[in-house]
């Protein structure tokens, strides 16, 4: 076994200083998820460096409506804050179906954007994963791939991302605050998660130790009319085989402004940009939402036995989602 010094930081600097004076070091903050890769060897860092008493677990609501999600904040304290159940339903509805209660407890916002994938032979260190040993291949391209992406995949990854917060993020146009050796810098969503392509063992734009802060969420007040609808095995402790996050602002009987972000069915928090395009300046009907939902999935790839369904899924989840934030009092005339 290999051994691993433990530190812990109690202001950001020191704590970003301690992580970049070693290449193998890494952050923890709740640790639901590297906890359970340090056990399974998957990951095996050289320095782990204990973040949970930097002072960053705030929540703060703007009166423009904007809100700031400190880093170190609970999945739950999150989840239950007025002003996101007030402001940003989707968001509190994708933290409560996306862990237990006891790992929303423990489970911070910052490890939430930062959770490795749930891919089986990820976390199978004698399986071929390119993401865990980049060049290795790809077990799951011909192995049980049920749960994998059909949308943002490559031939060298085709899982999916594992975050229920992080879809209801991306259709809100959250921005990452990142301080880092370097200084500090503001990272859209969007950007936040890149795509597998050649290299799936880069998951992220960040740069050896630099650390989130903060997620800063904008004013959206089409959101305080929003829903996460999240499809699954089963009804709880289950990752989506696919979900919505849904805004939608309906005016005269015409879609005015729309987001819809995809989770389960991707290998990021997929933006339905082709789907709000689709439906900007349309009635709110439900042929159009058929439509919209239609054009998101029309490049998803279907050509594995397996996961085909979740095309199809993904288009009437997103059909759903809309029916239930369209059709409500004061939305859809
Ligand atoms: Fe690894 Fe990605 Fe293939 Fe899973 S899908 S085995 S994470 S490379």
């Amino acid at each position: 076994m290999r051994p691993i010094s433990f530190a812990r930081a109690t202001d950001v600097s020191s704590a970003i200083a301690a992580v970049s004076a070693t290449p193998e070091a890494t952050f923890l903050a709740g640790g639901t998820t590297l906890v359970d890769l340090l056990r399974q060897r998957v990951m095996e860092p050289a320095a782990v460096v204990d973040i949970n008493r930097l002072p960053l677990a705030e929540i703060e609501s703007h009166s423009d409506g904007g809100l700031r999600i400190g880093a170190l904040a609970r999945m739950n304290d999150v989840a239950e804050f007025p002003a996101v159940m007030d402001r940003f339903p989707m968001l509190s509805q994708a933290l409560i179906l996306g862990a237990s209660a006891q790992l929303r407890n423990m489970a911070t916002m910052g490890g939430n954007l930062m959770q490795r994938v749930r891919c089986a032979y990820f976390r199978d260190r004698h399986a071929a994963c390119n993401k865990r040993r980049p060049g290795s291949g790809c077990a799951a391209l011909d192995g049980v791939n049920r749960g994998h992406a059909v949308l943002g995949t490559s031939e060298h990854c085709i899982a999916t991302h594992p975050s229920d917060a992080a879809v209801a993020l991306v259709a809100l146009d959250a921005v990452v605050e990142v301080e880092g050796p370097s200084g500090h810098r503001s990272v859209a969503i969007d950007d936040f998660f890149l795509l597998p392509g050649d290299t799936p063992d880069r998951e992220h734009p960040l740069k050896h130790g630099e650390l989130i802060v903060a997620i800063d969420i904008p004013p959206t007040p089409m959101a305080k009319r929003s829903h996460y609808l999240k499809v699954r095995d089963r009804e709880s402790y289950e990752f989506a085989l696919a979900s919505a996050a849904v805004a939608l602002e309906v005016v005269g009987g015409v879609v005015k402004q729309v987001r819809i972000a995809l989770g389960g069915v991707a290998a990021k928090p997929w933006r339905g940009a082709r789907a709000e395009a689709a439906l900007i300046g349309m009635p709110a009907t439900w042929e159009n939402f058929a439509h919209a939902a239609a054009a998101e999935l029309a490049r998803a790839d279907t050509s594995r036995r397996a996961n085909a369904f979740k095309a199809e899924l993904a288009r009437r989840t997103i059909v759903r989602a809309l029916e239930t934030v369209g059709t409500s009092e004061g939305s859809a005339a």
